[in-house]
């Protein structure tokens, strides 16, 4: 039988050293399931793609998993059960509020969350900044669901408890493993609607990876993170933040939407090195006049976006997110907004400079 080869449970009579992880569970494919609806497609074509993200509970995730205890001593918990593009500023709020709380706790080594790939790179980036401590933080997902062939979550769920379980990882801020890689939460992001490969750092690359219970870094975050961050993730009234993009032909509508509901800050998510269109470009300066913070990325998904490049940064008092994505910069910038000082543009380019 297969069965009698796969790995089980602690066999070591030194478990009881072992380090404790929290794991928090929010949903996601990794506990994706075909479900009546999605079990209706043809068998071909339910092998990966037909189900529904966060069916699944963590006991059953990690039921299916007993060699788990041969790395950690597991506490699990059901934060929310969602896909995780419909994550939201609330549920983030509560989520810092839990990690952190769990690792005030001495006995806690570090916490393991399972989320959906979707946002996932914006949820981690967040407690990368929210986070006050320098024990593990993984977050892990699946491109599967765990009905599939060859579902992917058992073992993503499986590294990202031996990195959380690992000395090497503190300090290292908030990582993302998949695919036996450890990525940092700043650089990572999802390239792929389907890859299992689906999560790069561009220009940079991985900090390290992970194979049956080896953990290895390369190399470390270079910006400031977690104890080192002075951010705070509000805990309710985030201020209003908004992403629009540049493309041929773009009109000004989506900013004057914008003005008109109160916005608080627009990332534009520019071509190339973060240019703008005439008419976009001219409607960010004024807004940018009249009090809006706007931060230029780009949509291209590598590279920086340079300063007083194509754009008079300065003569318009835009922000440049040098490295980040646009989805990053509007957490920063959500984050940079929501604290007590005054935000003029040279103090959030210092921000976006540091983070
Ligand atoms: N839609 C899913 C989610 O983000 C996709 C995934 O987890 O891979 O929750």
């Amino acid at each position: 039988m297969l069965a009698d080869f796969l790995p089980t449970s602690a066999s070591s009579a030194s478990s009881a050293c072992l380090p404790r992880i929290a794991v928090v569970a929010t949903g996601g494919t990794i506990a994706g399931a075909l479900t009546g609806t999605t079990a209706a497609a043809p068998a071909a074509v339910s092998l990966t793609a037909h189900y529904q993200a966060g069916i699944l509970e963590i006991e059953d995730l990690l039921e299916a998993l007993p060699v788990l205890a041969s790395v950690a001593h597991i506490e699990a918990e059901q934060s929310v059960q969602i896909d995780s593009k419909d994550m939201t500023l609330a549920y983030w709020s509560q989520l810092v509020y839990r990690v952190n709380a769990l690792l005030t706790r001495a006995e806690i080594d570090g916490v393991v969350i399972t989320h959906g790939t979707d946002t996932l790179e914006e949820t981690a980036f967040l407690l990368h900044l929210g986070v006050k401590s320098s024990k593990p933080v993984v977050l892990t997902a699946a491109m599967r669901p765990a009905t599939a062939l060859s579902a992917d979550g058992p073992l993503n769920l499986f590294n990202a408890v031996t990195v959380a379980a690992h000395q090497a990882a503190i300090g290292q801020g908030v990582l993302v493993v998949l695919n036996n890689q450890i990525h940092c939460a700043r650089d990572v992001t999802k390239t792929s609607t389907y890859a299992v490969d689906a999560f790069r750092s561009p220009e940079v690359g991985a900090l390290g990876w992970v194979q049956d219970g080896r953990v290895e870094f390369q190399r470390a975050p270079q910006r400031r993170h977690t104890c080192a961050s002075e951010l705070e993730a509000p805990l309710e009234a985030w201020p209003l933040v908004e992403i629009v993009m540049n493309y041929a032909g773009a009109s000004t509508v989506l900013v004057d939407a914008l003005m008109a509901a109160g916005v608080r800050g627009i990332v534009a998510a520019g071509t190339g090195n973060g240019s703008l269109g005439a008419p976009l470009q001219q409607a960010l300066a004024q807004a940018v006049r009249r009090g809006v913070a706007v931060v230029r990325a780009s949509r291209v998904g590598a590279g920086h976006v340079m300063r007083n490049g194509v754009v008079p940064d300065d003569e318009l008092g835009f922000v440049s997110a040098g490295t980040l994505n646009p989805y990053k910069a509007r957490v920063l910038l959500m984050l940079a907004l929501s604290g007590d000082q005054p935000a003029p543009t040279s103090r959030l380019q210092s921000i976006f400079d540091t983070y």
